[in-house]
């Protein structure tokens, strides 16, 4: 690795080949429960520090409707209800981050969200001389995220959103606007966001434990003001300076 960093131009800004990008980029993952803001702060934060925000769910979209090499093969596997390999989603990913602006630098939301991803991901970086810094995982309690989750009403007259904790109706269960009667959605009842959390902690723990194993996991309060979290995000990454 050292010897490909030594051929790499020493001054004069050129776009970034895989063989010109050093190990002390911003090469971080995101990882955080639904409810924790998680796709809001990484474009927040890559916006701050100039690297490619990757959010996963976008990248499976994109490649399926643009009908990329991988994107092909991912929609095979949707359409016939197979789950999509570990190996193919990660070629994806990878692909992604090896395009220019992806070699400056990345934080990648939403992914990996297994252990056979996160070891494959791994793997397909070291081949390139690559490798994660950091990773980071916002905590937050799991009341809180259950209010958030669990908070939204919609009126059934005039379809206003209000949510109990941020932005709650004068009166319980009555629209401000119109006096209709409110009620909440299946995907926003607290039963719902408990099977959520429950999916998420049972897929996430592993790979949380195989980051941490590895000394590049950081855990960043998520439960203060959204300015605050975005603040102590940017305090955890790997900067050039450090
Ligand atoms: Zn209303």
């Amino acid at each position: 690795m050292d010897a490909i960093r030594l051929s790499a131009p020493a001054s004069a800004p050129a776009a970034p080949t895989i063989a010109s990008v050093r190990d002390d980029r911003v090469q971080v993952v995101l990882m955080g429960p639904p409810g924790a803001g998680k796709g809001t702060q990484a474009g927040t934060v890559a916006d701050l520090v100039g690297v490619v925000h990757v959010a996963s769910g976008d990248l499976f979209r994109e490649s399926v409707k643009n009908g990329n090499e991988y994107g092909l093969q991912i929609k095979e596997y949707m359409d016939s209800g197979k789950l999509v390999p570990d190996d193919l989603t990660v070629k994806m990913v990878v692909a992604r981050l090896d395009e220019p602006d992806g070699l400056a630098g990345f934080i990648l939301d939403g992914f990996p969200r297994s252990l056979g991803q996160a070891r494959a991901l791994d793997e397909m970086l070291e081949r390139e001389g690559r490798r994660l810094e950091r990773v980071i995982n916002i905590d937050v309690p799991e009341e809180t995220l259950l209010a958030r989750l669990s908070g939204r009403w919609l009126c059934s007259e005039c379809h206003a959103s209000y949510h109990t904790v941020y932005n709650p109706p004068r009166v319980a269960g009555v629209c401000d606007r119109c006096g209709g009667a409110l009620y909440q959605r299946e995907d926003d009842t607290l039963e719902t966001a408990r099977d959520r959390l429950a999916v998420y902690r049972k897929e996430t723990v592993p790979v949380l434990d195989y980051y941490r194993d590895r000394g590049i996991l950081v855990d960043v309060d998520g439960d203060q003001p959204i300015d605050e979290v975005t603040r102590a995000l940017y305090d955890a990454l790997p900067l050039l300076s450090a």
